[in-house]
């Protein structure tokens, strides 16, 4: 592999470029599994750490309780999150957690609670003043 030239020698990135793709490609053919495979793809987008820099802010439903986190984590990382379950919805929940992604149940769950977070004044759907 031919050395950088100056002037993009002086900058560090540069040097270790190399060295992050070869790990890239080492961890990505880690996994014969698509799950996997698309999960690092996804999760290696510059925007998906995005919500990392969400201010916590309760008024405005920003704040994710323990639980959330957990679960972002786990799926971000490949986790098992739960044990597999028969879901009431009549399909099988891996323990990967990922069923509620696309569970018809999970997304009336969610819905009812972003009506109730808008109707109580979060997600600054309503400014709210305080004094
Ligand atoms: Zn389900």
């Amino acid at each position: 592999m031919p050395l950088p030239a100056f002037p993009a020698s002086a900058k560090q990135a540069v040097w270790d470029a190399p060295a992050i793709t070869a790990d890239k490609t080492l961890v990505s053919s880690s996994y014969s599994d698509s799950y996997h495979q698309v999960r690092l793809s996804a999760v290696s987008t510059p925007q998906s750490s995005d919500w990392l820099h969400a201010l916590p802010i309760s008024a405005c439903s920003l704040r994710l309780d323990n639980e959330t986190v957990r679960v972002a984590v786990g799926l971000r990382l490949g986790v098992d999150l739960c044990t597999p379950h028969d879901c009431p919805s009549g399909k099988m929940a891996d323990a990967r957690g990922s069923h509620g992604l696309s569970c018809c149940l999970a997304f009336v769950r969610r819905l009812a609670i972003t009506k109730s977070t808008i109707s109580s004044g979060g997600l600054c759907a309503r400014p709210t003043f305080h004094p």
